[in-house]
């Protein structure tokens, strides 16, 4: 059940979310709104005095992310991130699978045999296209920067844009398909950067800069659209 919070000017909803694994109360902020997350035991009192008590944070925290909601255009069903556009989709049954981008129009067809298989086909074509594209970029960039890199995949990861190992095997979230050209370059320069620093260190983001100045930019683009970055 939500608590609506009144706090004179801006009435906030929190979203409560009882944890069985919750040792204690918790507060998150996101583009979605502001979610409690209680222990199942929690008291309702104690509740309102702990949300209370963070007051000044939630307003804070609300605005931010109503800005960034705002930035980004909201989340709107049949639509998809590609190459750092948006574009509306539609699905048609077909007997061969395929899609067509219409980059005037802003539209994706997606065709395919089976309609309730949508979100796997989406990924797959996903995966494709972010294939493409690191299959050029990252060579370019290494050269660029004269590294050596391992293995390359492109997985279906839930929290991260990508990773590598030491050996400079790399991963690639599919999901990156829908950045920028030049976001995408950031997140290879990153990589490509933690095979001489493995942490983010002053030295580290260094690097990065000097490889791509405008390197934070990118890093706030993945930020901001990270929320709205999702097959539905
Ligand atoms: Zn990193």
């Amino acid at each position: 059940m939500p608590l609506l919070l009144d706090f004179a000017d801006n009435a906030i909803k929190i979203n409560v979310r009882t944890s069985k694994k919750a040792r204690r109360l918790r507060l998150v902020s996101g583009i979605n709104g502001v979610e409690a997350i209680v222990p199942l035991d929690y008291r309702a009192e104690e509740l309102q005095s702990f949300v209370s008590s963070r007051k000044d944070w939630i307003i804070k925290t609300s605005q931010y992310y109503s800005r960034l909601k705002e930035r980004c255009g909201g989340i709107e069903p049949d639509t998809i991130y590609f190459l750092g556009s948006k574009y509306h989709f539609h699905v048609v049954k077909d007997k061969k699978t395929s899609a067509v981008v219409s980059e005037a129009m802003k539209v994706i067809t997606f065709h395919m045999a089976d309609r309730r298989r949508y979100k796997e086909e989406m990924q797959e074509w996903y995966k494709e296209q972010i294939g493409r594209v690191i299959a050029e970029r990252l060579p370019l960039l290494a050269g660029r920067l004269n590294m050596k890199f391992g293995k390359v995949s492109i997985k279906s990861q839930k929290s991260r844009w990508a990773s590598c190992s030491k050996k400079g095997n790399m991963n690639f979230n599919l999901l990156l398909a829908a950045a920028p050209l030049e976001v995408i370059d950031y997140v290879i320069i990153h990589e490509l950067t933690h095979l001489v620093e493995m942490d983010h260190s002053s030295r580290f983001w260094q690097l990065v800069k000097e490889a791509d100045p405008d390197y934070k930019k990118h890093k706030e683009w993945l930020a901001i659209y990270s929320p709205v970055i999702k097959i539905r």
